[in-house]
């Protein structure tokens, strides 16, 4: 069994949806990549930071569910990241209302001793000169390193973002950010800049269209599960993340092949993700849950043909 570093906001979200409106909620990449992991049984730790506003409900949910929260700075007198959004009906697309970086806006992450010789790194989505730092702090050269990045830090920290990404093996991204990082519409196209610009691997989220997997010539697609209900997307790409991460995590096999599989396991936890505002769903999920949907998700996909 590995152990995975998770890097990333664990903040206070506001969402409105065609659905409802929340108050400030549990939320933050951090946050949902941890619960999304914790279904590995993997030795995961938490590295972010939080004000002095922040329930420690919310911290012992996170312990409660085996992540190390040590890596979680508190600062008293300080205030959490913010974030608000809202969905359009077609729910596959969001405004950012608010983003309020607080104690996020001079962090300096500190990566727990115990977890400086981690197999698997998860950059969430963060600063990039942050996602940087954590790696530096690094003792053993980890088997795989993951990013997650969104349109903010390309808005506001290009050039530092690029840096970062040279020194990743895995990029997760969503399409339009895909094609505002490589001024290509074609999702193809975008793929092969971004493996020019470094990562080996490029996941490229099309919510509700599921995800593709990019390694040079090889190409893999996953939908996403079809739901009746999609009530909160937030945290969807988060999660698919800490799936993927903690798969690979709990398995050691870094292999393509085996990289579909950790696409499947993303896929499928982030399709609970949706069910509920904020964190609420990922919060109740039981393995037989997630066991069951997988195997949904298996006669979904899977056909056997033959040349006519
Ligand atoms: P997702 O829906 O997967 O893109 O992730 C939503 C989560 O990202 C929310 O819980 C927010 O707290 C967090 N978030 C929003 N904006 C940012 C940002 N600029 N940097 C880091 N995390 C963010």
């Amino acid at each position: 069994m590995g152990k995975l570093v998770i890097v990333g906001t664990v903040a206070f979200d506001a969402i409105e949806t065609p659905f409802g409106k929340t108050d400030k909620i549990l939320g933050g990449a951090a946050t949902f990549i941890g619960l999304s992991a914790s279904h590995f049984n993997v030795d995961a730790a938490a590295v972010s930071v939080v004000g002095g506003d922040f329930p420690q409900e919310y911290l012992d949910l996170l312990s409660e569910r085996h992540i190390d929260i040590s890596g979680i700075e508190i600062i008293k007198e300080g205030k959490t990241f913010f974030w608000s959004g809202r969905y359009h009906n077609d729910m596959n697309s969001r405004d950012t209302i608010t983003t309020e970086l607080n104690t996020l806006a001079d962090f300096n992450p500190v990566v727990p001793e115990n977890y400086r010789d981690a197999e698997v790194v998860m950059l969430g989505n963060l600063h990039p000169l942050v996602q940087l730092s954590v790696l530096e702090q690094m003792e053993v050269k980890p088997k795989l390193v993951i990013l997650d990045t969104m349109n903010f830090w390309m808005d506001c920290a290009l050039d530092e973002l690029h840096h970062v990404i040279t020194k990743v093996d895995v990029i997760t991204i969503n399409d339009e950010e895909a094609r505002q990082l490589t001024g290509e519409y074609s999702l193809l196209v975008a793929a092969r800049k971004i493996h020019e610009m470094g990562p080996k691997y490029v996941v490229i989220k099309k919510g509700e269209h599921g995800a593709l997997l990019f390694n040079d010539d090889n190409v893999f697609y996953a939908p996403a599960l079809p739901l009746e209900e999609v009530f909160d997307p937030t945290g969807a790409g988060d999660t698919f993340a800490g799936g993927f991460a903690g798969y690979i995590a709990k398995t050691g096999d870094t292999s393509f092949e085996n990289m579909k599989n950790a696409v499947i396991y993303g896929s499928t936890l982030a399709s609970f993700c949706v069910e509920k505002f904020g964190t609420e769903r990922m919060q109740s999920l039981t393995e037989g849950e997630v066991n069951k949907r997988l195997m949904q998700f298996k006669s979904l996909t899977q056909f056997e043909i033959e040349l006519a």
